[in-house]
């Protein structure tokens, strides 16, 4: 099981030929409203990536939170182990749930349901009063796009609670991103007990407990540059794993690199110029593909990758599954309605 401890945000996108200026009110040409957020597009990518199928989705008239049982009362919770391999993958609990709050307006309701239907355990999803997490997004016609987000349930979470960390415990990961105020971050990695992977979007500082509590960080180039004030992502990545045992940098259509500090005490000197004991490192290229929207290319990357390792994979293979999956992800519109299914995702790596 994955768990994601991270904001559910509606994208609210207006569709323009050129955005409006400071005073001026222009026409759009669409309008979306589109469940999104760091935090639930990681969700939904991950358990469109497992091997389980995803639960029923609940009758059109389910009133949201109804549905899902408890955390306790998921069936194979305290199942053992995971079989690892193509083909024989038996993740030992239903594959992923999602940990936030949304609002109890209008939007609440509809991310609540989305993720449901992923088959994402939304159990410890709270309802808080006062309005859900927004991203007022304009998009023009070149492409261009402005972001507005406003953290509203979001920025309620300021802490994981017991039962939180009850799931948590149970899961093979905790994905973390930093659209929760970062205190809860910070709170969560150090408490979770599993492997912790973290994306360090929207780009700030990273406190140091929060960074010794990462095991695996995955910035795109941008953010690895922003963290390490080194534009070449290799520097980057010597840098970071300074930082953390692990990392990947996404490098968009060039794919992504991955290093590992050897075993051993971390940050040991090696006489190395990145100071730290050399382990692997990796270039996964990226699948040529026709991309139409890289929208969460990123966060179906880093569900996937969490997927793949959860189930044994050794990490050549997870950067292969989760590169295809981003792929698959960028030939179609949108964020979550891009992500693709593990059926899917098997067939283009045959
Ligand atoms: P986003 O912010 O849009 O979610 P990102 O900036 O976090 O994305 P990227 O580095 O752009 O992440 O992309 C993540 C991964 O998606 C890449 O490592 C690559 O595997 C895949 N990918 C992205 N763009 C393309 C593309 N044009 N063609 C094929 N694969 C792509």
């Amino acid at each position: 099981m994955i768990s994601v401890f991270g904001s559910a945000n509606m994208d609210l996108v207006a569709y323009v030929t050129k955005a409006p200026k400071r005073g001026e009110t222009v026409t759009g040409r669409a309008f979306a409203t589109i469940p999104g957020g760091k935090g639930a597009n990681q969700a939904t990518a991950a358990a469109r990536a497992t091997s389980t199928p995803p639960p029923p989705t609940p009758a059109a008239d389910a009133r949201p939170g109804t549905s899902t049982p408890g955390p306790d009362a998921q069936p194979g919770t305290s199942a053992p182990g995971i079989a690892a391999g193509p083909g024989t993958l038996t993740p030992r609990a239903p594959g992923v749930a999602f940990i936030g709050a949304v609002g109890d307006d209008a939007f609440g309701p509809v991310m609540r349901q989305a993720l449901e239907s992923a088959g994402v355990d939304v159990s410890r999803l709270r309802t808080v009063p006062g309005p859900s997490g927004i991203a007022h997004i304009v998009v023009d016609d070149q492409g261009g796009n402005s972001i507005i987000v406003v953290p509203g349930a979001n920025g309620t979470v300021t802490g994981v609670s017991e039962a939180d960390l009850a799931v948590i415990s149970r899961s093979d990961a905790l994905l973390l991103q930093l659209e929760l105020p970062m205190d809860a971050v910070v709170a969560a990695a150090r408490a979770a007990g599993v492997p912790v992977i973290l994306t360090p979007a929207p780009v700030q500082d990273l406190p140091r407990e929060l960074l010794d509590a990462v095991d695996l960080i995955v910035p795109n180039e941008h953010e690895a540059a922003a963290i390490t004030g080194l534009a070449d992502p290799e520097e980057a990545l010597e840098a970071l794993l300074e930082l953390v045992p692990e990392v990947v940098i996404t490098l968009g259509e060039r794919g992504a690199l991955y290093g590992s500090r050897s075993p051993g005490r971390p940050g040991t000197p090696s006489g190395g110029r990145s100071g730290v004991r050399r382990g692997e490192r990796l270039r996964v290229p990226a699948v040529p593909v026709k991309a139409v929207d890289t929208t969460a290319a990123g966060d179906t990357f880093v569900g996937a990758l969490a997927v793949a390792r959860a189930e044994g994979r050794p990490i050549g293979e997870a950067l292969r599954f989760a590169t295809t999956a981003a792929a698959l992800s960028v030939q179609r519109e949108g964020a979550s309605t891009s992500m693709p299914t593990r059926p899917e995702i098997d067939a283009a790596l045959r």
